[in-house]
């Protein structure tokens, strides 16, 4: 295999990262043992108290780290190449720790209107219960991004590319901006995954993660990852200790296994992506179709900067009504109608009752969202059994309407 990120630290190229982990070796198991214990016994004091003084990369109790999670870890963070990651026990629970470490009662935070709705969420609760002020700005205006950062602003908080209209957001720009102001850049890297975009080394603080999507690639597990410096995540884990909510070793192991395929699932699915884009594109049925990987996209040249492996596994489309969309969606038969994306299974979901649902019409409108909108994550299935569904339901959601 090819390594299309050869400017990654270390010997090792992408591929051979994900199968064997920063640090190979050519004796013992081949797979990481699941070590299932929740607390571990010592020889005596000064032994448990060296092991607890490793933190999370101790094999102590098992909230403060454990050895199939830790090795999961760092195999994440060979992949990005990130000094440290932290597994959560959620997507939701990996953004709301890196908030919690970052952010002190009172401070100022600046987030994208486009973010995810669980994003959106924890910063209302973090508006009522902890006096953060929040500040949301438009992923498509990034002129007017400086105005909302101010000296008190402690995180600048973006996606990319942005859900359900794939939005494009210059990282390297977003983190001079943060910088300047004295504020973290977090991104949260999702649709693109680690090995389709790397946000820290554009300048972000903390590169944040459901794993749930493409990382565990399967729709099997539900956890997350924050990724950065030893010292950003020095905090975060902090805040892991503190709350609890971290994977076990069958889930860590799980996602371990996952990351062996992950340039071969991502590069795969990207591919068929663009593809099926470019096909949408010349249907009569679809009014406009949103994907970076074409050239029409006003993200494009940025997001062909910026991320590899291609441009992620999520396009969607505009069916110019809600009924046809909903019709599109009721007659896929290989798209399962469900609320996830980045997995080998291709998935189909209306944003307007699903995702953004709490927006209502008016706020779709603001946020751009069409509500004819439908949002495709597509998989590692045949293309041409794929193609197949997407006619014979852009067909019945034409004679519907
Ligand atoms: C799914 C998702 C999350 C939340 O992750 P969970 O694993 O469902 O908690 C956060 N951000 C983005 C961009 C997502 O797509």
């Amino acid at each position: 295999m090819s390594d299309p990120d050869r400017s990654r630290p270390g010997p090792f190229g992408l591929h051979t990262r994900a199968v064997h982990g920063p640090n190979p070796e050519s004796s013992g198991p081949a797979s990481t043992p699941i070590v299932h214990s929740a607390t571990f016994g010592f020889d005596g004091l000064d032994a448990l108290n060296e092991e607890q003084f490793k933190g999370r990369a101790g094999a102590y109790y098992q909230r403060v780290g454990h050895p199939t999670l830790y090795a999961c870890e760092q195999r994440l963070a060979s992949l990005e190449g990130a000094e440290a990651a932290l597994l959560f026990s959620s997507g939701v629970a990996a953004v709301a720790a890196a908030f919690m470490a970052h952010l002190r009662a009172g401070d100022h935070v600046v987030a994208l209107h486009q973010c995810y709705g669980g994003t959106h969420d924890l910063l209302e609760w973090g508006r009522e219960r902890l006096g953060w002020q929040v500040t949301l700005v438009d992923a498509r205006e990034p002129a007017s991004w400086a105005a909302a950062l101010r000296p008190g602003t402690k995180i600048f908080h973006v996606e990319s590319p942005t859900n359900p209209m794939l939005c494009v957001i210059d990282l390297a720009e977003a983190a001079t901006l943060a910088r300047a102001r004295g504020a973290r850049l977090t991104v949260d890297n999702t649709f693109a995954s680690p090995i389709g975009q790397h946000p820290l080394a554009l300048g972000a603080d903390l590169s944040i993660y459901s794993a749930t999507k493409s990382i565990g690639g399967h729709s099997d597990l539900l956890a997350g990852v924050v990724m950065g410096s030893d010292a950003a995540i020095r905090e975060v884990w902090r805040v892991r200790k503190t709350f609890g909510g971290l994977p076990g070793p069958d889930v860590a192991w799980q996602i371990e296994r996952s990351l062996k395929t992950l340039p071969l699932r991502v590069a795969a699915a990207n591919a068929q992506a663009l593809e099926l884009a470019k096909r949408l594109t010349a249907h009569p049925a679809v009014a406009s179709v949103a994907y970076p990987g074409l050239e029409a996209h006003p993200g494009h040249v940025i997001a062909a900067r910026q991320m590899s492996l291609g441009f992620g596994p999520v396009l969607s489309i505009d069916l110019r009504s809600a009924a046809a969309a909903e019709a599109m969606v009721n007659a896929l038969t290989l798209f399962r109608h469900a609320p996830s994306l980045g997995g080998v299974d291709s998935l189909v979901g209306l944003p307007a009752h699903t995702s953004h649902i709490q927006l209502g019409a008016d706020g779709r409108a603001r946020a751009g969202i069409p509500e004819g909108c439908v949002r495709l994550s597509v998989g590692v299935e045949d293309v041409a059994d794929l193609w197949a569904d997407l006619e014979q339901a852009l067909a019945k959601a034409t004679v519907t309407v």
